[in-house]
């Protein structure tokens, strides 16, 4: 093994376990390897912290006997990872976890789903939030802020501690 090597990472493994338990009950008794990835791939110009994805019928046939069925795989570019907060960590697998809908009845294969909302900080600026989905996304972003606020008041600390991951 050299550091050019992907290789499984148990102790992230934990990690989605404990997340998935918390937030994510509907992921009960699915398996979700996570294989790190020794630098982070880059889409459309940015950094991507990680990935998940449905393993094809033909790469599961082909880990089953070592692994048993695995429903997700999460991909994590182990060199942006190092940069991150615990903090950070937690909420880039809890984001990757949200990805994850099930298995679907019908078909019996593990669902993806994309994210609540995209779009681009200056159509937001320009057009405010013009589709109902920015709309309870931006609701999301407007509560944040307020317990940053909160934080701030109480700390004068403009970011909070603990959005830093409780580092000074
Ligand atoms: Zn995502």
């Amino acid at each position: 093994m050299t550091d050019k090597d992907w290789m499984r990472q148990p102790m992230i493994e934990g990690e989605v376990r404990r997340i998935a338990r918390q937030h994510h009950p509907h992921l009960d008794g699915l398996t979700i390897a996570v294989i790190g990835r020794p630098q982070a791939a880059k889409s459309k110009g940015k950094v991507v912290l990680a990935k998940t994805s449905v393993p094809s019928e033909a790469t599961g046939a082909l880990i089953q006997d070592a692994m048993g069925v695995v429903h997700y795989v999460i991909e994590v570019g182990l060199d942006a990872w190092a940069a991150l907060t615990p903090a950070q960590r937690t909420a880039c697998l809890d984001h990757e976890l949200c990805h994850c809908l099930g298995v679907d009845e019908e078909s019996g294969r593990p669902k993806l789903v994309g994210h609540d909302a995209e779009e681009f900080g200056q159509v937001i600026r320009r057009h405010g939030l013009w589709r109902p989905d920015l709309e309870s996304f931006a609701e999301a972003v407007a509560s944040q802020l307020e317990r940053q606020l909160i934080r701030m008041g109480a700390t004068g600390d403009p970011l909070g501690a603990e959005a830093r991951g409780g580092r000074p």
